[in-house]
């Protein structure tokens, strides 16, 4: 056996199965020099010995030998399970019995008549090869393919996993275009998890590939459907709070994300949150009125004074318009309580406010309790004329409800004294100069006998 390789250029290997060692010799100086690796054997159980240990490329193979002749160790390669790809091209000599039909049915691809013209071996040689890189690159690719469709079908695996134990519902949407003009008119349902199968009373494939969002969606928000559109177009994601009464759920929050030609959706059902948020701002409502408002007479309370007044000298100072207050207070009411018990002196405090409060028409006035027996009324955009009229319908509303105080010492029935005062903001003047100059008002009525109304300008009134 001969084993003769040629490291430069490689072309492939052959080995070449003849018993006359003179014809191996010929043929294999010629392939060597042509750059295959060649390797020599001169019987058939030489040949099926040296495929054990290593794999020519292509095998060619004389017929007419002693021992086992081409036919017999044809077919005993071919049995070889490992070795039954190997291809092999039958060599003959003219004077040989060549039964061609024979060569193949017992495995041979080619055969090749001596004497023989090197580039005709060279070329029957070259279009086996030629097949057998083929087959490898299509094995490879085979196998390629195989492992790819087994990650394909592990990442499939996956992604179902988790879409069906997903809490959310999620969903894959395609876009549905008008073959003219390329506009949406609707999207198809590629995927849906069975959450969202389940909102709609539907199994997966019931909606899987349907024409549904357009018909769905116009029903319950067609402004949404559009927004969908304007996800695929601009690729830009949509998220928001949605609501879709359906058996216990109310609230939805969804996410959109463009996906290819269409979008993926995912649906959280957050319609215990969004009780709880309700509740809470219900809630922080209540508090806020509770924090501004006074418990007794449920006018607004001397905290909400303070902030309105604020709020109201700034708007008109920007304004450069007069920011009018008034200080109401009870005449006698400590005697009131006295006589009348503080149950009584509390209803009356009540119906002041109430008569006060339905006597004021303007939307920006406020009436609020100032303190004990004390109400304080702001009026923005008003002078100390207005005021002043205010101040004194306000006296006669109190009077014309007549309850009776019969230890008063100005009148039989309840009285108020009111202290007015009226300013232009400036950066000169300041909130307390307003509140000192009607305080100082409401002690001049007092002094002045009561159940009337001071000005803090008294010239500015003529
Ligand atoms: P004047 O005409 O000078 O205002 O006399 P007055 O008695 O009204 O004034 P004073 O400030 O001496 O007394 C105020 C009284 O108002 C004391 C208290 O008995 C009564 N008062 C204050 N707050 C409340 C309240 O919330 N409920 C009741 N029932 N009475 C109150
Ligand atoms: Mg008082
Ligand atoms: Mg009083």
């Amino acid at each position: 056996m001969t084993n003769t390789t040629n490291i430069q250029q490689n072309k492939g290997t052959i080995l070449l199965i003849d018993d006359l060692p003179e014809n191996l010799q010929l043929l294999s100086d010629l392939l060597i020099k042509l750059g295959y690796n060649v390797r020599s054997v001169t019987s058939g159980r030489m040949a099926l010995k040296t495929l054990q240990v290593k794999q020519p490329d292509v095998i060619l193979l004389d017929i007419k030998m002693p021992e086992m002749d081409g036919y017999q160790i044809c077919t005993a390669i071919k049995a070889n399970k490992n070795l039954q790809d190997i291809p092999i091209i039958f060599i003959s000599a003219l004077d040989d019995t060549f039964d061609k039909v024979k060569a193949f049915q017992c495995g041979g691809v080619d055969y090749i008549t001596k004497p023989f013209q090197i580039e005709e071996v060279v070329a029957r040689v070259e279009n086996q090869l030629t097949i057998q890189r083929q087959k490898k690159i299509l094995q490879e690719e085979i196998k390629k393919r195989q492992e790819t469709e087994e990650i394909l079908y592990q990442s499939r695996a996956l992604i179902s996993s988790v879409l069906n134990s997903a809490l959310d519902g999620v969903a894959a949407l395609q876009a549905v275009r008008e073959p003219l003009t390329g506009d949406i008119k609707d999207f198809r349902c590629i995927m849906v998890n069975p959450v969202i199968a389940k909102a709609f009373h539907r199994q997966d494939e019931e909606i899987m590939g349907k024409l549904i969002l357009r018909k769905l969606i116009y029903r319950l928000n067609p402004d949404l459907f559009n927004r969908f559109i304007s996800v695929v177009e601009t690729g830009n994601p949509l998220a928001e709070d949605f609501y879709y009464p359906v058996g216990e759920s109310s609230w939805y929050h969804f996410v959109a994300v463009k996906l290819g030609d269409g979008f993926a959706i995912t649906i959280r059902d957050i319609t215990v949150r969004k009780k709880m948020e309700i509740e809470l701002q219900e809630a922080n409502q209540k508090l806020q009125l509770m924090a501004n408002s006074d418990g007794l007479t449920q006018i607004a309370n001397r905290r909400r004074f303070n902030e309105y007044l604020s709020e109201e000298w700034q708007r008109n100072l920007r304004q450069n318009q007069p920011l009018a207050l008034i200080f109401i207070d009870i005449d006698y009411f400590k005697l009131y309580n006295d006589y009348y018990g503080h149950q009584n002196g509390d209803d009356c405090l009540i119906k002041v406010a109430q008569a006060i409060t339905k006597e004021l028409d303007r939307n920006g006035d406020l009436v609020a309790r100032y303190g004990g027996e004390e109400f304080a009324i702001i009026l923005p955009n008003t002078n100390i004329k207005g005021a002043f009229k205010v101040a004194e319908s306000l006296r006669n509303a109190i009077n014309s409800l007549a309850i009776p105080h019969q230890t008063s010492l100005v009148s039989q029935h309840i009285t108020i004294s009111s202290g007015v005062a009226s300013i232009i903001p400036t950066a000169q003047n300041s909130l307390k100069d307003l509140i000192s100059q009607a305080d100082n008002a409401l002690y001049t009525a007092k002094n002045e006998g009561r159940n009337r109304v001071i000005p803090s300008q008294k010239e500015s009134m003529c």
